[in-house]
Order: C-alpha cells, then structure tokens, then sequence
C-alpha cells in the first residue's frame, strides 16, 4: 500500500529529504550540507557528486527513519536550486567541470556582449528573462569554451547538459533519462517560453549543440522510475520544478492573481498569471509556473527583493541591536510606530523596480529621540516595504488585482512584519500551517500525477491556514507611509546622490 510521497529537495547549500503523509503533513525529514567551492572571486560551484551523494543519503534516512519499504512510496517529487549548470558525460556519466551554481558572476562579460548587440531584446522576448549570469545559458557557453576537449566532445553528441533537477534523474535512472522540467527549462535562458521548446536563435547565437540539452517534460508526470538499487524496489518518478515555482504550488496559488512570498534571506514574490505569459515593463521576469501533465502550461511573474532577513541578521550582527533575529519582534513593538525613521538596506544595490546596482544602504528621518527600537523597527518595516514595491509592479504589468498574498520563509514567524505587510499593501496576509513549501509542492506535483491526491481541489482543501493577518489601517494613513518610503529610497538612488 503505498503511504507515502518522497520530496527531494535539493538546494544550494543543503539537500533535503522528505516524506509526506496522504494529508500533507511531514512524517519524516531528513538534511545533509555539501561544501560550496570559491575557486576566484565571483565564482561559486558545486560538485556534482557530492550533490548525487547527500541526495540518496538524506532520502534513504527519511524512508529509514519511519521503516517505510520503496513498495510504500507512491512517488518521488523533485524540486532543486534552480540555473544551476551542470555538463556531463554521456557514457560515463562523468562531470567534465564541477557545477557552476546560480551564485556565480564569471560570465558577466559574455552578458554585458549579448546587451552591447542589443541581443538581450530577443532573450526578453523568447525566454522571459533578463540577460545575466544568474542564468544557465552563459554558464554553458563558458564550459564548452573553457574546459579542454568540451566543444569537440557535444559537437559529437557524447555531452549532457542539466540543471540539478536533470542530474538527479539521471542517477536515480541509472543513465536512462536525461530529462528536465519545463519550470527548469525556463530558467536556463536557452527556452521559449511561448512555443515551449528549446529556442534555435540562442542556442545559434551563443553556439550550444542542441544534442546537450535534455528533453523538456512536464513538472506533474510520470516521467520514470528510479533504478531498484536506489532503494530497494522501482518508485516512480512523478514531480519536478524549479524551488520558487514549486513552493508557489506548495501554497496552492493555481489561480490567475495568487501570489506568495517567500521571506528568507531575500524575497521571492511570485504571482501566477494563468495561461498568459505577461511581458514585464519593469524588468520583472516572465517564468513558467509548471505543466500538469497534458494541460497547457502555466506562467507567473516574479521579483526578488535581494535583503529581506538579512537586513535582521545586520542588526544582530553588526550593529548588536538584537541577540537573535527572533528579538527584534518585541523591540519593534516596544513603541508604538518608527518615529520617521526609513531604513533602506540596500547593501547590495536595489532590484525591482528600481534596478540600482550602484545605490547603497541608509537611515533617514532620524532625529534626537530616534533610537535602537526605531531603528530596529524600520529595519523589519523595509522588508514589508520592498515586497509593496515588487507587487506595485506586478500589478501594473499584469493588470491583475492581489487578492492576498501567501507567505512562508523564516521571517513570517515575526508577526509584527506579516502585520505591517498586511498594513502596507492594504491586502490580507495569510501564513499557512505547514512554511515547509518548496517540498511540499513537490510532493504535490508528483502525487497529483499517481492519483495519490486526486485533483487540485483535493490539494486546495488540504492548504491549512495558520494565521491571516488583516490591514488594520486606513488607506491614507497606508499611502502617506508608504510616500515616506519612496522619499526613502529616492535619496539612496545613485542618480539623485
Ligand atoms: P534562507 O532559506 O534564505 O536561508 P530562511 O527561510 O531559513 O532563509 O530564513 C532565515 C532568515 O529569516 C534569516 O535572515 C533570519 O534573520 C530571518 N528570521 C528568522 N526568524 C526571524 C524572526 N522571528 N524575525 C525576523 N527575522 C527572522
């Protein structure tokens, strides 16, 4: 009887494990880090193997840790760190480079070329994204320049190319598939989005063999079935997506207007735009959500405010204003608003949609009696101000009305920013039971394929609310802060400094 769905969760600094229940809750869990390599400045990779060895691991202690059989799991659901390049071997299955993680900026000099020839029109245009390392295209390019015998090798079609989500299904298949997700695809700059298939023109243009890439498969599908020796008997293979698509899965946003934030480190705000791939005028990137089976695939908007929690980490750590992120809480509160204080951590310049690589972080408005808890305050209150900013956006370039906005990460256990958030965007905020997302809507993706959950309505019902947080002021009161925090952020833009 199977009991179970397995979500691997494979992300950039830690695979993850995870088994689900038929009510979604998580029976078992299991987590292994693997070293990051810096081999110059700028440059981060992973090695391929250490990846394949902490995922088996970590999923056979998850299966060990409840004595559940392979005969017990219904499938397996896949979700990964996503850009992430990797080349390989075809016959042996060898890497030919370690992978050169999402992270990595060697390949800006190669992207700032494609923007000089005015190229990075044509890539908005296929591949919904914005010309940048970030993504896998440029990565690829640069293995088969740099690594000796590469070119030669893919011209005779003896190399793969993949994102980790490819690379897990390779082993887990012994070699039999070579396959990606079309959510993964779409983060690779080599795919359009429009027609769903790998696009000619850029592969041509930055001379990539088509023979590399896998074959683009739905993100809910039985795709395969992982080799007996894995675990003991063949489980299916039925759930694949990129992390922030498969947690805005996770949070169940299946409809056009739904959207969720994750709050970690930095923001991913994802907002799904149904059958309609949206062009953003604001350099927001245009993404595939996911395909359930035959069904025509979904798209989404996404932005990502780049200091979110770790403004919060600033403050514990440079600043000692807090002993743990979790203090901060009672220091906001313990007065009653900012006192004017603006805090804009832009450490690392400002992304949407303000686009700023040059602008840097400041406080404003203080005065005499502005002090620790103001400062603290206004720190908390920039994350729910810069997630209004990605969402101001998305609703002029999707013309879609946010309804409310789903949330998980590790700052929405901080119920004073989900409060201001609700605040300041004038829509309530709803934090669900299970903040496990990403697995989650793997799980989901591969249950829904095997019948494990019957539809998307089953998935709706079992989404458990564990707070809303409803806006609580007025809308002039809202408007005049958030002016404030656009005066804000004006003074700290390189152009006005
Ligand atoms: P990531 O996946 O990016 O590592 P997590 O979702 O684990 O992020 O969240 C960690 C971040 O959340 C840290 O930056 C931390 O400062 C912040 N954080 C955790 N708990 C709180 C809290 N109670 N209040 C504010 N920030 C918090």
């Amino acid at each position: 009887m199977a009991r179970y769905i397995l979500a691997l969760d494979q992300g950039t600094t830690s695979s993850r494990a995870m088994l689900f229940n038929e009510w979604g809750n998580i029976v078992s869990l299991a987590q292994e880090e693997f070293p990051q390599h810096f081999p110059q400045p700028g440059w981060v990779e992973h090695d391929a193997m250490d990846i394949w060895d902490a995922q088996l691991r970590v999923a056979r202690n998850a299966l060990e840790q409840v004595a559940a059989k392979a005969t017990e799991i219904a499938a397996i659901g896949i979700t990964n760190q996503r850009e992430t390049t990797l080349i390989w071997e075809r016959a042996s299955g060898r890497p030919i480079h370690r992978a050169i993680v999402w992270q990595d900026r060697r390949t800006a000099s190669l992207c700032d070329a494609l923007r000089a020839e005015g190229f990075d029109r044509r890539i908005a245009e296929r591949t919904g994204l914005v010309t940048d390392p970030y993504f896998s295209a440029t990565k690829v390019a640069w293995l088969l320049e740099n690594v000796v015998g590469a070119r030669q090798k893919a011209e005779r079609g003896e190399l793969a190319f993949g994102t980790m989500d490819a690379w897990l299904v390779w082993q887990l298949t012994a070699g039999a598939s070579h396959i990606t997700d079309i959510s993964n695809a779409s983060r690779t700059m080599l795919f359009d989005i429009h027609s769903g298939s790998w696009c000619t023109e850029i592969l041509e243009r930055l001379n990539i063999p088509p023979s590399l890439l896998p074959t683009v498969v739905p993100s809910s599908a039985v795709v395969g079935e992982t080799v007996a020796a894995c675990f003991g008997a063949a489980i299916p293979i039925a759930g694949m997506a990129g992390d922030q698509q498969a947690a805005t899965f996770g949070q169940v946003c299946t409809e056009a207007g739904m959207a969720k934030n994750t709050y970690g480190t930095g923001c991913f705000l994802l907002m799904q735009t149904g059958r309609r791939p949206v062009p953003s005028a604001h350099q927001l990137l245009t993404t595939i959500a996911w395909q359930i089976g035959e069904a025509e695939a979904q798209y989404a908007l996404e932005g990502s405010v780049f200091v979110a929690g770790a403004a919060v980490q600033w403050l514990r750590d440079e600043l000692a204003f807090v002993e743990t992120s979790a203090a901060s809480e009672a220091i906001a509160t313990s007065v009653s608003d900012s006192g004017g204080v603006y805090l804009v951590p832009a450490f690392t310049g400002l992304g949407a949609p303000y686009w700023d690589a040059y602008a840097r972080g400041a406080i404003v408005g203080l005065s005499r009696g502005s002090g620790r808890a103001e400062i603290v305050r206004a720190a908390l209150e920039s994350i729910a101000y810069q997630s209004r900013d990605v969402v101001e956006v998305m609703r002029k370039d999707a013309d879609l009305s946010l309804h409310t906005l789903r949330v998980d990460g590790g700052v929405t256990q901080n119920d004073f920013v989900m409060q201001f958030q609700a605040d300041i965007l004038g829509v309530p905020v709803e934090r669900p039971v299970i903040t496990e997302t990403t697995a989650l809507g793997a799980a989901y993706l591969a249950g829904l394929a095997v019948g494990f959950w019957p539809s998307m309505g089953a998935l709706k019902e079992q989404w458990r609310l564990d707070r809303v947080f409803e806006p609580q002021i007025s809308a002039a009161e809202r408007e005049e802060r958030y002016a404030g925090w656009l005066q804000a952020v004006a003074r700290v833009c390189s152009d006005v400094a």
